[in-house]
């Protein structure tokens, strides 16, 4: 026969220890706090599978459910040494939810349950206090009524208040046992009037009722909800958890409180609480009265006037500590705790893992391993790698409150405040006048990238997460929001438009690019601080991983940035960004406005200087670090004048008439440029590009070498590449180069899989290819023939309706795109043994995306720099995961 119910408490609890799928998480922990021979008030549970066997059966129970309850009922009567429904000595009960997953919040539960109007005055007599025992009648009639008959909670509440008006009454706590009495029989009016039933006397009929709503709660709107965004499944069922209830609220030698062993929100190892005198549970949580600290230290620290638990109760004070203990050296982990002091006793409601911050849950783990608790590979694992972003950037106050105008894509993390700019040009001008800006763009493109580097953080009313203005963002760690749809930007008049609200150019904004949100005006922000936990946990990551982990970085600060966060390479420096700048975008464009061979090599000839020193600066800093270096890959029309005034400068500056201008513009355009003339196919029209690049990388390194006596490591990525014979015309063009600088020059060449006839060319590709370098966004692109840059309008549909799980463009499609992946790997090794591979999409910084690259078996993953102790620490984490 199935086991329905299983009784806790008096030290003991039916059932093996860690059921938690069988009794809720409620459940579960509650039995093993018996079991600890923690004073825990004696109940039983019924399990998740009634709720299941409920569902599945058209809504009625398992037929030998009513004698297990009577059972277990009988049995915490004994326990209890009380009776239900006993007039002299009545056992009280709650009834509450627990799953599976906390879902706080989002179930019924009922207190006090099994009061009368014979067991109320039997409580009062055995309590000695009329007052507390029909205040508690009162809680239980309107509680109940709500929860189980369906009524509304301002019925009881109006009642309350007119009596408390009629009478001069301001606090509930004026009302005495007499008016308590009055307002029990008026209630219970309010209920036969409403439901044209009397309030239900029988405690046995309560019981049922409540259980019945509880598990009637599963299916309440608020809940499904819940659960379609976390992913709970609805066949999980909550449990029910019936226990005998004990009273805060019984003088002033009785308190309810909630703790957790160490500060949620540092991580600090100190108890941290708050507690009430002469309460409930529910007077904690309605924030009626103000809770007092648990501790004197905490009390002294807030300058609290009222005295801490540690003060005013210290004996049971001290009881509480040592729980607290027992239970983190149990758990293994911090606690999140509710408790009822009865009379002096102390007696434990709840305990489960306590949710903290990004900084607190860093503290906690390195403590933790530290105190010798657990590992320090547990250490590495109780760390969300995503979360470190609360610590890398300055981030917006949680506490603080929020004034959201607009919402879009979370497309690069950190919070920023300014003023509002719609050009690149006025962003970079009022920056340097000392102005923080905050650019709003329709979308960016190259020539806004001055625009972005002068601002404090980009907003994009189009895009996704692999857009110009996203990837660019991040690369630079400026906070961006891309894809605000609901943002109207109408750049004659500068001002936008979202939810009915006008914004003007220069009014001031916050953009927290963390979760996707524009504020009007300035929000609170809290700064980064890197710890020494930080570095301890990093250090233990980095022992555990077997994945290397370099960054997407060009500019110097960039790949600064990122060698501080502690990359160990360059995996992805993309040539064209280098371009963006004024300076150079002139002599980038005389070469594209060139009409013969002999034009273009003319101008590159000017471009190579500038291009030797980048790459030298690159190589200064990374030392002995490898450095990946992608030769130009854009689209050629993406650097040709957009507006009238740019079309008008560089005809002033190159002396071609604006029509020819415009013509060449026009000739250049493509239908579709993602699939057209970039990456390599640029390479193959126009040799002398590449040769360019490649001398000016290889001089570099040669001057580098000779200056340092230590020689770069350099690595040619040519992009785009979806045939063996591309790579081998190109790799060809660069050998030759390569034969005539002085110095002998070293490197490897390589090539990006970003198409998925290159992926499955790879074994011919790679007698070329020394190193793959997979490049996910357009993989991911090309694989699913999906725009990188338009997908963001329509893909939440698709997330919506579960067609896809997750965004493709952030979270590696592993199915798809990883299979092709996988082929490439394997057939480019079947070629090549000892072939390096690497992943340089923005999946690279992405955890799950991480996880699929280890299990691949690739060499190393890059990504942005702000990303790089995400990536270090996902890293280890799929190291571990795998042993
Ligand atoms: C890629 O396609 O994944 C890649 C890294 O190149 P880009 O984003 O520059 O196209
Ligand atoms: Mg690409």
């Amino acid at each position: 026969m199935t086991k329905w119910a299983y009784n806790f408490g008096g030290g003991t609890a039916e059932g093996e220890t860690g059921l938690k799928n069988l009794l809720g998480g409620k459940g579960a922990n509650l039995a093993e706090m018996a079991n600890l021979g923690l004073p825990v008030p004696p109940g039983f549970t019924l399990t998740t599978e009634v709720c299941t066997a409920f569902y599945d059966n058209n809504q009625s129970y398992p037929e030998e459910l009513t004698d297990q309850v009577e059972a277990s009922l009988a049995k915490l009567e004994r326990e209890t040494g009380k009776g239900f429904g006993d007039k002299a000595n009545p056992l009280l009960v709650s009834v509450r939810s627990g799953a599976r997953a906390s879902m706080p919040g989002m179930m019924d539960t009922v207190l006090n349950l099994g009061l009368n109007d014979d067991t109320a005055e039997g409580l009062a007599k055995l309590s000695g206090d009329r007052r507390f025992a029909l205040d508690s009648y009162r809680r239980f009639i309107t509680m109940y009524s709500n929860v189980v008959l369906g009524m509304h909670h301002h019925t009881f509440e109006d009642i309350l208040d007119t009596y408390k008006d009629d009478r001069g009454y301001r606090l509930d706590t004026e009302l005495t046992a007499d008016d308590w009495a009055s307002l029990i029989s008026d209630y219970k009016s309010a209920v036969k009037k409403a439901l044209g039933e009397d309030f239900p006397q029988d405690p046995k009929a309560q019981l049922w009722g409540a259980i019945d709503a509880v598990f009637g709660s599963w299916m309440n709107d608020r809940a499904k909800v819940y659960r379609r965004l976390q992913d709970i499944p609805a066949s999980w069922g909550t449990a029910v958890n019936v226990q005998a209830m004990v009273f805060g609220n019984m003088g002033d030698t009785s308190a309810t409180g909630v703790a957790f062993t160490r500060d949620p929100s540092t991580g600090k190892k100190a108890y941290y609480g708050e507690f009430l005198i002469n309460a409930q549970g529910e007077d904690v949580v309605a924030g009626i009265r103000t809770p007092q600290t648990l501790t004197k230290i905490a009390r002294e620290e807030m300058g609290d006037l009222e005295p801490s638990m540690e003060e005013a109760l210290p004996e049971v004070y001290a009881q509480l500590a040592a729980v607290f203990d027992d239970l983190e050296k149990h758990y293994r982990d911090m606690q999140d705790i509710e408790f009822t002091v009865e009379r002096g006793k102390l007696w434990m409601l709840q305990t489960r893992t306590g949710k903290r911050t990004a900084r607190a849950a860093l503290k906690i783990a390195v403590d933790m391993a530290s105190e010798g608790m657990i590992s320090e590979d547990e250490a590495v694992m109780r760390v969300e790698p995503g979360s470190l972003d609360q610590l890398l950037h300055p981030t917006l106050d949680p506490d603080a409150p929020r004034d959201v105008i607009a919402t879009g894509l979370p497309a690069s993390p950190g919070a920023a405040i300014g003023v509002v700019v719609f050009s690149s040009d006025e962003a970079e001008m009022r920056a340097k006048g000392g102005e923080k800006v905050i650019l709003v763009r329709v979308e960016t493109s190259p020539e806004d990238i001055h625009g972005m580097h002068a601002a404090q953080a980009i907003v994009t009313a189009r895009g996704g997460m692999t857009s110009h203005a996203a990837v660019v963002a991040r690369g630079m760690g400026r906070p961006c929001v891309s894809g605000a749809g609901d943002i109207r930007i109408d750049y004659a008049t500068q001002q936008f438009t979202a939810a009915g609200r006008v914004v003007r150019a220069g009014d001031t904004v916050t953009v927290d690019g963390s979760s996707g949100q524009v504020l009007a005006g300035e929000a609170k922000m809290i700064q980064p601080e890197m710890s020494g936990e930080f570095a301890t946990l990093m250090a233990w990551a980095d022992r555990a991983r077997t994945l290397k982990v370099r960054t997407n970085a060009e500019t110097p600060l960039d790949v600064q940035t990122a060698k501080d966060f502690g990359a160990e390479g360059i995996g992805l420096c993309r040539t064209e960004h280098m371009f963006f700048e004024a300076s150079r975008l002139g002599y980038f464009r005389e070469m594209i406005l060139a009409e013969d061979e002999q034009g273009r090599r003319a101008a590159l000839d000017k471009i190579l200087p500038v291009q030797r020193d980048d790459f030298a600066a690159i190589f200064r800093i990374m030392g002995d670090l490898p450095c990946t270096i992608r030769l130009l890959d854009p689209p050629l029309h993406e650097f040709l004048p957009h507006s009238e005034y740019d079309v008008k400068a560089v005809s002033e500056a190159t002396g071609l008439s604006v029509g020819a201008l415009m013509a060449r513009a026009e000739e250049l355009h493509e239908t579709n440029p993602m699939l057209g003339h970039r990456g390599c196919r640029l390479g193959i029209s126009y040799p002398e590009i590449y040769e360019m690049q490649a001398r000016a990388i290889l001089e570099a390194q040669v001057v580098v070498g000779k200056e340092t006596g230590t020689m770069p490591i350099a690595e040619i990525m040519i992009p785009l590449i979806s045939s063996a014979k591309e790579l081998e015309i190109l790799a060809g063009k660069i050998a030759a180069v390569a034969a005539q600088i002085d110095g002998e020059p070293q490197y490897i060449i390589g090539t990006m899989i970003e198409l998925p006839r290159a992926a499955l060319r790879a074994a011919d590709i790679a007698k070329t290819a020394e190193f793959f370098s997979f490049g996910t966004n357009d993989l991911t692109q090309t694989t699913f023939g999906l725009s990188r840059d338009d997908s963001g309008r329509f893909l939440p549909d698709y997330v919506a309706q579960g067609i896809m799980e997750k965004d493709p463009f952030v979270t590696l499609d592993q199915e798809g795109v990883g299979d092709l992946i996988q082929i490439a790997a394997e057939r480019g090794r079947s070629t090549r043994k000892d072939l390096k591979m690497g992943i340089c999409g923005e999946h690279g910084g992405d955890p799950a995306s991480i996880e699929f690259c280890h299990r691949a078996g690739l060499s190393y993953v890059s990504c942005s720099p702000y990303r790089v102790p995400i990536a270090r620490l996902a890293a280890g984490q799929a190291a571990i995961n795998s042993i």
